[in-house]
């Protein structure tokens, strides 16, 4: 999620994965007036060029990190190039610019870095393939205030940046690129990534899942000021205004049915007359006073300068179109899972997930699977995490089996 402004103009913060319902919302007793006009810890993300579907790029997040570079041979050992920030293409964190590892890890969300955490501890010294945008959802949060051990909330940059240091404490080498192609036909587990090869004898594929988008330039323009894609996030920062969630399945009808705590109305916009989502949801909506069901309706356009005031649609039959005035947006049209470079090896499930067997195996011995990309259900930082561990402790009693590693760490984690 990102920066708000309230419909009012205040300055707020968004908050993914949670600010907290029941607390007040007015304003004037919300401390959250305070914060300053950039929450992300002095990190700018740039939506500018993300009008896809996908989730937004955030360049060069952790700015705060301290670096150091000062033993970095990594280009004269061969190793991947060397840039100069993390979230850098090819931005390699540690010193020795390795490409072979008892663990890959795919994915830097909190599923993959909790997963380097434990390995790490385990001395089976994981390269972490963390994306071209490490970081994962988090870094398009502004407030987290659900996660546990942060009682006053924290940023999703600065907790990200977090898990991202503990797991290099350990030893963790973490590489800022995007995963080509993968080779899991044998081991060790091939992986190419910016033309370098990465070899292992067990993989963690923690790649996430991203929010889908309209795909309109005003809706990235004015995503953080009035258009959202998590209600439980920015629910909030809408008491008692009107405003308009789109899509027609079971996530529409819910975060419609939890924004009606805040807004004074709801209007679902849906661009046919029939509902993926399940009888009950649908009528529990109809039977809402305060919820409005527009079918036939597509978003044209997202109104406002500096803030959403309303939108532009269309009706899908007769092509006609007419302005509805709106403080908020919030887009429920689904995720992906980001499992396009695993599709050819991995099992996916109807919706695209991946598919899990016992836990966090999946169908090739030595590749297991954590957090979002298989988790459609729960979707969280904290479940995400715990897969990550859960993930880390099987790939390591795995390998142990395999007598890849000495059996002395089950109980060192
Ligand atoms: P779905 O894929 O089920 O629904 C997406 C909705 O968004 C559809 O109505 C679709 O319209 C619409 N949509 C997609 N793209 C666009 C677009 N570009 N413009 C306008 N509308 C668009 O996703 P959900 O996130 O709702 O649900 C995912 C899964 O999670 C489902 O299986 C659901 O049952 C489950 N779930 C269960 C919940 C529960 O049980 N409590 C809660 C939330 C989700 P169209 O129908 O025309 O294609």
């Amino acid at each position: 999620m990102s920066k708000q402004s309230s419909p009012d103009g205040t300055q707020l913060v968004s908050a993914r994965n949670g600010s907290t319902p029941a607390a007040p919302a007015d304003s004037s007793a919300d401390d959250r007036s305070a914060v300053p006009a950039v929450p992300f810890s002095g990190v700018s993300i740039d939506f500018s060029g993300d009008t896809g579907v996908a989730a937004p790029s955030a360049p060069a997040p952790f700015a705060d990190l301290a670096i150091d570079f000062s033993g970095a041979p990594i280009a004269a050992a061969g190793g991947p190039a060397v840039a100069t920030l993390p979230g850098s293409p090819g931005y390699v964190s540690a010193h020795d610019g390795r490409t072979e590892s008892k663990l890959l890890i795919v994915g830097s969300g909190p599923a993959g870095l909790t997963a380097a955490i434990y390995a790490a501890r385990a001395n089976l010294e994981p390269i972490v393939l963390a994306g071209s945008t490490p970081g994962g959802q988090l870094m398009l949060t502004s407030d987290v205030e659900n996660y546990p051990g942060f009682p006053d909330g924290i940023q999703g940059p600065e907790l990200m940046a977090l898990f991202r240091s503990q797991a290099e404490r350990f030893g963790t080498q973490i590489v800022d690129v995007d995963i080509d192609r993968v080779d899991l036909s044998q081991r060790p587990f091939r992986i190419w990534a910016r033309g370098v090869e990465y070899k292992g004898e067990a993989v963690v594929v923690a790649t996430g899942a991203s929010a889908m988008w309209l795909g309109l330039e005003s809706e990235t323009r004015l995503r953080g000021r009035g258009v959202s894609a998590c209600a439980t996030c920015d629910g909030f920062f809408f008491r008692d205004k009107e405003i308009a969630v789109v899509g027609g399945g079971d996530t529409a009808f819910e975060e419609a049915s939890y924004l009606t705590r805040f807004a004074s109305k709801v209007h679902m916009l849906h661009r046919r007359d029939e509902f993926r989502a399940s009888r009950i949801m649908v009528e529990r909506a109809r039977e809402n006073p305060k919820i409005e069901i527009h079918t036939n309706t597509a978003v044209e356009e997202v109104l406002g300068d500096e803030k959403v005031s309303g939108l532009r649609l269309s009706d899908t039959e007769t092509g006609k179109e007419r302005t509805m005035p709106a403080d908020g947006l919030f887009v429920a049209i689904g995720h992906r899972p980001n499992t396009e470079a695993f599709r050819d090896w991995l099992e996916v499930d109807a919706k695209g997930y991946l598919v899990v067997r016992d836990e966090t195996n999946s169908q090739i011995e030595g590749v297991f699977i954590a957090g979002d990309v298989h988790d459609h259900r729960y979707r969280q930082a904290i479940t995400a995490a715990g897969d990550g561990c859960m993930a880390a402790i099987d790939a390591e009693r795995w390998l142990e089996s395999q007598g890849i590693t000495e059996a002395n760490t089950l109980t060192a984690w």
